[in-house]
C-alpha cells in the first residue's frame, strides 16, 4: 500500500493532526461499541439462568448494593444498564461519523483550493502547453472522487478495521471455535470476491479517469468556439462525442458502484447459513442446552449484526478506493509540488524602476519551434519615454513583451531593469510595476466597475482614477448608455459587447492600475483609427509620467512616439523616430499595411 504513504506525504501538518484525533475518535468509539455488545452476554446468560445472581460475587454485591427486592427488577435494572451503554455507543458513533466525513469534506476543499492556487502559480508557459479545461477538470472532478472516492472509504475502511478487530478478539476469548469458523468462512468469502474483482475495478477506475478528462474538454471547447458553432452548425461532433463519453461513463461508474455492493447479498445468505449451521453445531453436537446457548447466540448474533455490515464497508471501502485511485494518481505530483511550494511562503522580491530596461544580446527559442522566436535583440527603455514597436505578425513583437514582462526567460542574453537582472524569482515584483493589456481582453461575469478596478469594495474604489481612465480609454460614452451606467453587467467573456468595446475597458482597467509602465500588445486592434489615434495621444497628454510601449499596425498612430521599433524575421532591423524611419523601405511598407 504504497498508495497510502503518499496520500499521507500529500497532508499538510494540520490535516494529519486531525487525522491523529479522528483516529483517536474511531478507537473510543470502537471501544464503546464493544462494551455495549459485551454487556449483552453477562444480561443474556443472567435472564436464561437466574441462579446466577447468587453464583456470581460481583453480581451479588451489585444485587445488595442497590437493596433489590425480587430478580424481576434486578433484570429490568440490567437491561436498561445494557440499553443505555448502547444509547451512549450509538452517540459517540454518531458524533464520529460526522466529524469523519466532515474532516474528509474539509481536507477535499483544501486541495481543491491548493491545486487552484498551484495553477494560477504556474508561469506562463506552462499555461501555453496545458488546456484550462484539464485543470478544471482535476480541481473539481477528481478532487470529488478524491474525497468521497478515497479518503472517506480510507477513514470507514480504518474505523471498520478497528471495530471488527475489537470484537473478533473479544469473541475468540468469548467462544473461540465459533469465532474461528465464522472468521474463516467470512474470511474467505469477501477475500475472494475482492481478489477476482480486483483489476477490473482499477481498469474501470482508469478509464473513469479517461472519459471525465474527455467530457470536461468537450464542453470548454464547444463553448469556447460557440459562435462559430452556432453558425457553421457543427456540433453535432461534439454531441456525438459527448454522448458516447457520458454513457460509457454511466456505464463504468455503475460497474463500479455495483461491484462494491454485490457480495453483500451473498454475505447476508453466508450469514444465515452460519447461523442455522451455529445452532445446530451447538445444540445437535455439542448436545447443549437451550438456556446455556442463548447467551452465546445472542452475541453472535448481535455481533454479526455489526461484524457482517463492517466486513460489507471493509470490502466496499477497499473496492471504492481500488475504484478511484487513478484521480489520486493524476494529482499527485500536482499536489506534492504545491505542498513544497506553499512551505517555503514565496516572498515578493522588489525591483526598482528609475531609470532603464535594458536588453543585452538577446535570443528565445520556444521548446516546440525549430527556429529562433527572436535573434540578437539590444535595446534600451528609458523611463518616461514612449517606444512604438512594428513588425509583421509572427515577428516575435509579442515574444518580446513576454520578454520584457518576465513571463518567459531569454534562451541568452539578458534583461536588466536599472542594472538589476530579471530571473524568475524576481519577475513576479518586476510585474508590479507593469499595466499590461493584451490583444483580447478577458472579462469577467460581473459590473463594468468591478471589470475595471478589479473590486467590489466601494471603499477601495478611487473613483476620480476611475473616470479619469474611462475618459481617457473613451469608454465613457459608451457606459453611460448602459442601462445601470457602470454598474451595469456585462456577461462573461464580455459577449455583449463589441470587440472595440472590449478593449477600451481593458486599456481603462490598466489605466485604472496606475502603473509606471503600460504595455499595449495590439491593444487597439479592434478600434477605427482615429478612435485609436484618440485614446492613445490623450494617454501620452494625461499620463506623462508613465513609461509606454505601444505594439500596434497602425504605424501613422506612432508619430509622437520617442522610438519605433522595427522588428522583421525576429529581428530589431532599425529604429528611430517616425521622421527618420520614413525612409526605410520595409518601414513605409508597414505604413502601408
Ligand atoms: P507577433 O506578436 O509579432 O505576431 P509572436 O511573438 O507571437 O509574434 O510569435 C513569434 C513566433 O513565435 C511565431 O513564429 C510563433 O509561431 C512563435 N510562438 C509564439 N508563441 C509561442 C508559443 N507559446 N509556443 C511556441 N511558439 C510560439
Ligand atoms: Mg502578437
Amino acid at each position: 500500500m504504497s498508495f497510502l504513504i503518499d496520500f499521507l506525504n500529500i497532508l499538510s501538518k494540520k490535516q494529519l493532526q486531525k487525522l491523529i484525533i479522528i483516529q483517536f475518535l474511531i478507537i473510543i468509539m470502537s471501544i464503546f461499541e464493544l462494551i455495549s455488545i459485551a454487556s449483552i452476554a453477562p444480561f443474556m446468560a443472567i435472564v436464561s439462568d437466574t441462579s446466577l445472581i447468587n453464583e456470581s460475587p460481583l453480581i451479588h454485591k451489585i444485587y445488595n448494593y442497590f437493596n433489590f427486592k425480587n430478580d424481576n427488577d434486578f433484570m429490568i435494572f440490567l437491561s436498561l444498564i445494557v440499553f443505555s451503554l448502547f444509547i451512549v455507543s450509538v452517540i459517540v458513533s454518531l458524533f464520529t461519523t460526522w466529524r469523519l466525513l466532515r474532516y474528509s469534506q474539509k481536507v477535499g476543499a483544501e486541495i481543491s483550493i491548493s491545486l487552484f492556487s498551484h495553477y494560477l502559480n504556474q508561469d506562463w508557459l506552462f499555461h501555453s502547453k496545458n488546456s484550462s479545461n484539464e485543470f478544471s477538470r482535476k480541481i473539481f472532478e477528481e478532487v470529488k472522487r478524491l474525497t468521497g472516492g478515497i479518503i472517506q472509504p480510507l477513514l470507514h475502511l480504518n474505523n471498520k478495521l478497528i471495530l471488527t478487530s475489537f470484537m473478533v478478539v473479544a469473541l475468540l476469548f468469548y467462544n473461540f471455535n465459533v469465532a474461528i469458523i465464522t472468521l474463516i468462512i467470512f474470511g474467505i468469502f469477501y477475500l475472494s470476491i475482492f481478489l477476482l474483482l480486483r483489476k477490473k475495478l482499477y481498469i474501470n477506475s482508469v478509464e473513469i479517469s479517461n472519459l471525465n478528462k474527455n467530457r470536461y474538454n468537450l464542453i470548454g471547447e464547444a463553448f469556447g468556439g460557440i459562435k462559430e458553432l452556432i453558425i457553421n452548425n457543427n456540433f453535432f461532433l461534439f454531441l456525438n462525442q459527448f454522448s458516447s463519453s457520458n454513457t460509457r461513463f454511466a456505464y463504468t461508474s455503475s460497474n463500479n458502484q455495483a461491484m462494491a455492493q454485490l457480495p453483500k447479498f451473498i454475505a447476508e445468505l453466508v450469514a444465515i447459513g452460519s447461523v442455522l449451521f451455529l445452532i445446530i453445531y451447538l445444540l445437535i453436537l455439542n448436545n447443549s442446552g437451550l438456556n446455556k446457548l442463548l447467551p452465546t447466540l445472542a452475541v453472535f448474533g448481535i455481533a454479526g449484526f455489526k461484524i457482517l455490515p463492517a466486513f460489507q464497508q471493509i470490502f466496499a471501502s477497499i473496492a471504492t478506493i481500488k475504484g478511484n485511485i487513478s484521480a489520486f494518481n493524476s494529482i499527485k505530483q500536482e499536489l506534492s509540488t504545491a505542498k513544497k511550494q506553499n512551505s517555503q511562503a514565496s516572498k515578493i522580491l522588489k525591483v526598482t524602476f528609475d531609470d532603464f530596461i535594458k536588453i543585452d544580446n538577446l535570443s528565445y527559442q520556444y521548446d516546440s519551434k525549430k527556429s529562433f522566436a527572436l535573434k540578437k535583440i539590444n535595446l534600451v527603455i528609458n523611463k518616461y519615454s514612449k517606444t512604438g514597436i512594428v513588425g509583421k505578425t509572427g515577428s516575435g513583437k509579442s515574444t518580446l513583451i513576454d520578454i520584457l514582462t518576465g513571463l518567459v526567460h531569454p534562451s541568452e542574453g539578458l534583461i536588466s531593469v536599472d542594472m538589476q537582472k530579471i530571473k524568475s524569482e524576481n519577475a513576479k515584483g518586476w510585474r508590479e510595476n507593469i499595466a499590461y493589456i493584451p490583444q483580447n481582453i478577458f472579462l469577467f461575469d460581473t459590473t463594468v466597475l468591478e471589470n475595471i478596478t478589479f473590486s467590489n469594495n466601494f471603499n477601495e474604489i478611487d473613483m476620480n482614477r476611475f473616470k479619469k481612465a474611462i475618459e481617457v480609454a473613451n469608454i465613457n460614452e459608451f457606459i453611460n448608455t448602459l442601462n445601470d451606467d457602470f454598474n451595469s453587467k456585462i456577461g462573461q467573456r464580455g459577449v455583449q459587447l463589441s470587440g472595440g468595446q472590449r478593449q477600451r475597458i481593458g486599456i481603462a482597467r490598466a489605466l485604472y492600475q496606475d502603473k509606471p509602465l503600460l504595455i499595449f500588445d495590439e491593444a487597439t486592434s479592434s478600434l477605427d483609427s482615429e478612435t485609436e489615434k484618440n485614446i492613445i495621444n490623450s494617454i501620452l497628454d494625461t499620463y506623462k509620467d508613465k513609461t509606454v510601449i505601444n505594439i500596434t499596425h497602425r504605424v501613422e498612430n506612432l508619430i509622437h512616439f520617442d522610438k519605433i521599433i522595427v522588428l522583421d524575421d525576429s529581428q530589431i532591423i532599425n529604429s528611430g523616430t517616425f521622421e527618420e524611419l520614413s525612409k526605410d523601405v520595409k518601414f513605409k511598407n508597414l505604413l502601408a499595411y
